[in-house]
């Protein structure tokens, strides 16, 4: 089993039901089971033109998954939720990010881990730093307590929903 962040975020066609669906189809994931859940964050839009705010989570799973068939998989998720790639960093009904797979580095055209823009991200790293527990380091040596100092969460707020791990 690895340990692997995945991110969660949606700003179309109810963004919490969105996570929560996703969340369900995460957990029938073959040989992977979900072992903590950020609290669910809101977040202004960062892209073109004006969208809804997002709702935003991340997620400790554990899985036998290789990298490639977890993307495959969490792909399969958002286009069952009626995810269209059109507009790059448009809006978008689900969107799964691979986060952190243990501690391996991937660079190849389909998929980059870590994922390459975590690091700015206040909506990753804060929900991130809430489910980690201790401060964590990532395999470019950089760690999460440092990102976070150089990142602020103004624009990001906590809601009191989860989604809920069993
Ligand atoms: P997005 O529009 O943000 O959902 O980007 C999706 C594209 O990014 C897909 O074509 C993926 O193959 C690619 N990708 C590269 N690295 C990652 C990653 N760590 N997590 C999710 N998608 C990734």
């Amino acid at each position: 089993m690895t340990f692997v962040y995945i991110g969660l975020g949606s700003n179309l066609c109810d963004p919490e039901n969105q996570l929560r669906s996703a969340f369900a189809a995460l957990k029938q994931l073959q040989d992977t089971h979900v072992k903590r859940t950020s609290s669910i964050y809101r977040s202004a839009a960062v892209g073109p033109g004006t969208q809804p705010d997002y709702l935003n989570a991340v997620l400790l799973l554990a899985t036998k998954l290789s990298p490639t068939a977890l993307l495959d998989a969490t792909q399969q998720i958002e286009l069952n939720q009626g995810r269209v790639r059109d507009i790059r960093w448009g809006a978008r009904t689900l969107d799964i990010d691979l986060l952190l797979y243990g501690d391996l580095q991937i660079d190849s055209p389909k998929l980059t881990v870590p994922h390459p823009r975590m690091q700015q991200r206040n909506f990753v790293l804060y929900p991130l730093r809430e489910i980690s527990g201790t401060n964590l380091s990532l395999p470019d040596g950089s760690d999460l307590d440092t990102l976070l100092k150089q990142c602020t969460n103004a624009g990001l707020i906590k809601t009191k929903y989860r989604l809920l791990t069993n």
